[in-house]
């Protein structure tokens, strides 16, 4: 740079030389001549724009590169690597032997690496999936199949076992019992499992592995308790097992057992008897066993033995199957009583632990052979399963699947590398066939041996699902219910759609429970078949079970399908409260003055900024979403003040409350409560305190969106007038696009629409998180933010992106 400056300020200097020497010229304030063949051309205040033409001609292969790089707009860094692979050749021979086309040189790349095996099945096209088809076309396409590829699990599942760097970063062995619990393997869906332990197990005194879902005798350390003496006196069943590393641990690590009592009917209290046989139920058999809700922790050491032949009624009870008499000549357990003595249930209502569904599938002989080889690994995996469009610009859904190890770490779950892509089911497929052409997956779903090379022996790899992940509407598909346009469209709980917005709803009474389902098809199986229909209507249950029994058989209904808390609580309560706020809770004035406020917010550093909510909210992604969701409250809580309020809300707000400061403080306690709910529902650990209080915490942040929208729609209500009305279309809701389905012509449509909100399937969501922490860790061990990441390596792929 200086040398060019150093440059033209001689050439500057010689141009003066040859320059007229007339006063004219010479002054600085008259313009100046210049002349072409004689013609005087004047001057136009520009100047002639430089350039330094090079002497030497280019050499030729110089020349051509640059004329290409011009062309085909190559970057700096893809110049010099272009320039280090041409300084690797010594003469040019390698060039001359290149194929003459790209394909040809790609496919000849690719075939210097080993891949892992793909395989492909057809599979029929379905032509109801193709509505652009004419009915000639479709009729021609209903005979049709095509092919579905998607790679061999097990070749996938046996490299990934062999790779020193995968099995570095994966969790091997118990589940770990912490006070706060937030990778996969400090959960109960790791430590209520006997497979995800790699054949580390509690023993019994004869060295046979204790697994979760037997039933044992063990001695307390009551010192006035009769087992001393009595060897039976008291049954448990195991719910889990893991090294203890929680502040209840006997020693850090100490192998702690989970167990749930069985009461007998000579050790049940006179109250027990009683309160078993209200309403008519029939009382405490002499042969039966009552289940106690409650967990105990033992040590091995406390175990004296199994009991076996011990047979669970789960149609006693059912709201779905006719009730059978009890047995006679065997044990049986059909009631369970709450924790605190106070409720009988029957046993469908109780949801299996996953070791008690292994139990049932495998038997304790198939899980003794499944272990026989010492040498064996677990890897437990999540599905995830999402219909998404390959090209941007096209709503034309493809099926992904893709495996995401949950033995790794949260924050190595969340990197692409990760996930790895099973198949992608063709459009127009069926999510069944789809399905069943992964039938791989059950064969590792028993375990399946390896044989490693030489310097090793066998190993034997279980490679289960342990959980589906996807959206509301795919889960349900998995999980075979009703999409949730359904009248029953929860799949955990029986609530009608007209009932969602009860935030007291009691989940444990309605509960659909695993076995109670497995009730529920029973009982359509029989029903004939003109009323069959009705029946899955009325039950809000898809006509088949979930196909994904074929490639995890021992799946649990209640558990396995988890909600994705991101999209529940970011882009659903705190967008819907957002919404709120701007559209119905502040006036036009407000309005601008929140905008002005959150522009000269002082966000965290690393934060991005968020576009105006006023124009914007419906073009925010999750991430903003997150980020509103915490910035409101404060802001609020800063700023809020009467005279943003637009004048129909707060005459019905100032209704509830006797001070404005009181009702100023309800509007602020809304958005923090539901802040607090977003932090422990979105996070990657929940702390100790927050643990138990988890239901009340969620159901707070509902309580407290329902009561605004209640007062959005009195205050709606009570727009009556026509010049009410027309202030209300004109001033107050310029944005009416912000709350989709908001009829803004008809105040008392208006109203009802304000209430229909507050029974979103999202508002009712919230309810079932409770479970999902206890079974996960963490409700967001199953977000679904990871794998719809993954379709971005599909867009790049896909010609029109
Ligand atoms: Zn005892
Ligand atoms: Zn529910």
């Amino acid at each position: 740079m200086h040398d060019l400056i150093t440059a033209a300020i001689q050439d500057a200097d010689e141009e003066i030389l040859d320059e007229p020497t007339s006063e004219e010229a010479l002054d600085p304030e008259s313009p100046r001549i210049a002349e072409l063949g004689g013609t005087p051309i004047p001057d136009d205040g520009a100047e002639e724009v430089r350039h330094d033409r090079s002497p030497y001609i280019q050499e030729r292969f110089a020349l051509l590169l640059s004329l290409w790089c011009e062309h085909v707009g190559i970057s700096r860094s893809q110049y010099a690597s272009l320039l280090q692979i041409l300084l690797t050749l010594e003469d040019v021979r390698p060039i001359r032997i290149l194929p003459s086309t790209l394909s040809t040189l790609k496919r000849r790349f690719k075939a210097q690496f080993p891949i892992l095996p793909l395989r492909r099945k057809k599979i029929p096209v379905v032509s109801a999936k193709l509505p652009t088809l004419s009915a000639a076309e479709r009729q021609l396409v209903t005979s049709t199949t095509c092919w579905l590829y998607f790679q061999d699990p097990i070749s996938l599942f046996s490299n990934m076992i062999k790779s020193p760097i995968f099995r570095e970063s994966m969790h091997v062995g118990m589940a770990h019992f912490v006070d706060e619990p937030s990778e996969l393997w400090e959960s109960l869906s790791w430590a209520s499992s006997n497979r995800s332990t790699s054949g580390v197990f509690a023993r019994y005194s004869d060295g046979l592995p204790v697994f979760v879902s037997d039933i044992v005798n063990y001695r307390c350390r009551g010192l006035d308790c009769s087992c001393a003496g009595d060897d039976q006196r008291h049954i448990r069943r195991v719910q889990a097992v893991a090294k203890d590393f929680s502040s209840h641990a006997i020693s850090p690590g100490a192998v702690t057992i989970l167990v749930q009592p069985y009461i007998q009917f000579q050790h049940a209290s006179d109250e027990l008897k009683a309160l078993l046989t209200r309403k008519r139920k029939p009382p405490f058999a002499e042969n039966e066993l009552v289940i106690h809700e409650t967990l105990i922790r033992l040590q091995e050491v406390d175990i004296i033995q199994r009991v076996s032949r011990i047979w669970h009624d789960y149609k006693f009870g059912s709201m779905f199957s006719k009730r059978i008499g009890e047995p006679a000549n065997k044990t049986f357990v059909r009631r369970v009583i709450n924790e605190a003595a106070t409720l009988v249930r029957p046993i469908c209502q109780l949801s299996p632990s996953r070791g008690q569904l292994e139990m049932r599938k495998y038997g304790r002989s198939g899980l003794l052979r499944m272990f026989e080889n010492t040498n064996c690994i677990s890897v437990p995996y999540q599905l995830f399963i999402d219909g998404f469009g390959v090209y941007r610009n096209m709503y034309r859904s493809i099926m992904g699947i893709y495996m995401i190890p949950a033995c790794l770490s949260a924050a190595d779950r969340a990197k692409p590398v990760n996930i790895y892509p099973i198949t992608l089911g063709p459009h127009g497929s069926n999510f069944r066939d789809v399905i069943a052409s992964l039938q791989r997956l059950s064969v590792l779903d028993k375990g399946l041996d390896i044989n490693s090379d030489s310097r090793h022996e066998s190993t034997t790899v279980i490679a289960f699902c342990m959980a589906f992940l996807g959206d509301m509407p795919q889960q349900q598909d998995n999980s075979g219910f009703r999409r949730p346009t359904a009248a029953r469209s929860c799949r955990n709980c029986l609530i009608h759609n007209y009932e969602r917005a009860d935030l007291e709803y009691d989940i444990h009474k309605y509960g659909r429970f695993h076995f109670e389902t497995q009730n529920l098809r029973s009982h359509i199986q029989e029903t004939p078949v003109r009323k069959r229909n009705g029946e899955l209507k009325k039950y809000g249950v898809s006509a088949d079970e979930s196909p994904l029994f074929t490639i995890a058989p021992c799946l649990n209904l209640d558990t396995f399908f988890p909600s994705d808390p991101c999209h529940s609580e970011y882009s659903g309560i705190s967008k819907l409260a957002h919404s709120l706020l701007v559209d119905a809770i502040l006036s036009p004035r407000g309005r601008e003055e929140y905008a002005w406020q959150l522009r000269r917010f002082q966000f965290p550093f690393g934060w991005g900024r968020l576009q105006s909510p006023v124009h914007h909210l419906e073009s925010y992604q999750l991430q903003e979403h997150a980020r509103a969701s915490v910035t409101l409250p404060l802001l609020l809580r800063c700023c809020l003040q009467k005279s943003w309020i637009a004048t129909a809300y707060w005459s019905a707000l100032s209704k509830m409350f006797t001070t404005t400061a009181s009702a100023l403080e309800t509007i602020v306690q809304v958005f923090v409560a539901i802040a607090k709910s977003n932090t422990i529902l979105v996070s990657r650990k929940i702390c100790l305190s927050d643990r138990p209080n988890l239901l009340p915490i969620i159901r707070t942040a509902r309580q407290g969106l329902q009561l605004l929208l209640e007062i959005a729609a009195i205050a709606t209500e009570a727009v009556t007038s026509r010049r009410g009305r027309s202030q209300l279309l004109s001033e107050e809701s310029p944005s009416r696009d912000m709350l989709p389905g908001i009829n803004l012509e008809t105040p008392s449509k208006r109203a009802k629409e304000f209430r229909a909100i507050k029974q979103r399937p999202n508002v009712h969501i919230g309810l079932h998180y409770p479970r999902l922490a206890e079974e996960y860790g963490v409700p967001n061990n199953c977000n679904v933010l990871a794998g719809e990441n993954k379709h971005r390596y599909l867009y790049i792929l896909s010609p029109l992106s």
